[in-house]
């Protein structure tokens, strides 16, 4: 038996659509910004000091960088990493497209690897067979939160002596053989964008452990200045100079006192996030038509995205179909990634369908199901009966 789906004129599960992610403030959070707004600075203040002291400290990373967006993380990061006109940097298709894009930012060139199916991470295999006498650097994603080969890929980046940077703004709080994502990698790049684990409106953090890399991270979001406005001021000296080209990547410390203020409910909302990932898993084990995300050993993973793959041999219809179905019910579904390189830009680049078949081929099965850390209970059970309503719809 099977009740009509929404999408053909049915009463939908939710009548409020459920967002696929989405942040949490409290009352906490808004004070903390109204405490700047009532102090002396709303920019590079210390609110941006305290932020990064304690993003630092979260990670286990000597140093913590913030700067205006997750992307300025990953452009500071390849401009630190010293890309520029003829290096090659590896990395995934599987991605948002910000992680390849930094490269190109920085005059290098992007070289995609195929990912690992199951995890849709790069593996330090699939890495190797990329590498040229002109690669710098791997650039590499750990996908929906769950960390890489970490170890691996990091003995390869000192075998081959290239600079690893790691796109983790899916992955604050995960672990890899105990060890937190943010100390891997030579410069690890997070997001505070609302969609992610902590919010700030649009924000952006770099970790290192070198110093070097740390002063280069903090004047390049400073125009390529190396004493900021807080520094000045507290030095009373009014000289300056702009070493390099830099940017404005600058965060305000409205964003960081909400940074700092989010950064303290971390532990709750990633254990929350578990808890929506076992609802799930207990619904969606036994499902034929369902393969639900696997968590790999030796590591903790962050879950930022639930991302499931159908299997079309068990369906009457594609997975666009299942998409707008579960849309329809009022279930925001999405899909995590269109493979970096068919977008326009890079195909006019001279990139080509075909390049990362296992990328390619799980982009085709994949559906997002909404994972947050604000979700109830009864969010997770909507999902789940808007699941079976549309596979008991379809199956074959
Ligand atoms: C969100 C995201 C980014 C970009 O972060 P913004 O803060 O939106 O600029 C980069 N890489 C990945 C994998 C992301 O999910």
């Amino acid at each position: 038996m099977s009740s009509r789906l929404a999408i053909d004129g049915g009463t939908p599960v939710r009548d409020r659509p459920l967002p696929y992610a989405r942040h949490v403030v409290d009352e906490a959070d808004i004070l903390a910004v109204a405490d700047v707004l009532r102090g002396d600075w709303l920019t590079t203040g210390p609110a941006v000091a305290d932020f990064e002291k304690a993003f630092a400290g979260r990670v286990g990373a000597k140093w913590a960088i913030a700067v205006s967006s997750g992307t300025a993380a990953l452009h500071a990061a390849a401009f630190a990493a010293g890309i520029g006109p003829g290096d090659e940097v590896v990395t995934s298709p599987m991605t948002f497209a910000a992680t390849a894009n930094c490269v190109l930012y920085c005059g290098g060139k992007p070289v995609f690897a195929d990912v690992q199916g199951s995890s849709c991470n790069l593996t330090p295999d699939s890495i190797e067979k990329a590498l040229t006498d002109k690669t710098k650097a791997v650039a590499i994603v750990d996908y929906a939160g769950q960390p890489a080969d970490l170890d691996a890929i990091h003995d390869l980046a000192a075998k081959r002596n290239l600079v690893m940077i790691e796109d983790a703004a899916h992955a604050l709080g995960a672990t890899y053989k105990q060890r937190p994502v943010g100390r891997w990698a030579h410069l690890t790049a997070f997001s505070t964008h609302p969609a992610k684990h902590i919010a700030t409106g649009e924000g952006g953090m770099v970790t290192t452990d070198d110093e070097k890399l740390a002063e280069t991270l903090r004047a390049f979001r400073n125009h390529g200045i190396r004493h900021d406005a807080h520094a000045r001021a507290r030095s009373g000296a009014w000289f300056y100079t702009m070493d390099f080209l830099g940017y404005n990547y600058r965060l305000s410390d409205i964003a960081c006192a909400l940074g700092w203020s989010q950064l303290q409910k971390l532990d709750g909302w990633l254990a929350r996030r578990r808890e929506i990932v076992a609802q799930y898993a207990g619904a969606f084990s036994r499902m034929e038509e369902l393969e639900p995300p696997i968590q790999r050993p030796g590591r903790e993973h962050a879950w930022h995205l639930y991302v499931t793959r159908i299997r079309p041999e068990t369906l009457k219809v594609d997975r666009t179909q299942v998409f707008r179905a579960l849309r329809a019910e009022g279930i925001q579904v999405n899909v995590h990634y269109i493979p970096v390189y068919w977008h326009p830009h890079y195909q006019a680049l001279g990139y080509t369908h075909g390049l990362c078949p296992v990328a390619e081929a799980e982009y085709e099965r994949m559906i997002t199901l909404p994972l947050w850390h604000g979700m109830t209970r009864k969010d997770a059970d909507d999902v789940i009966e808007a699941v079976n309503k549309v596979f008991d719809a379809y199956r074959r």
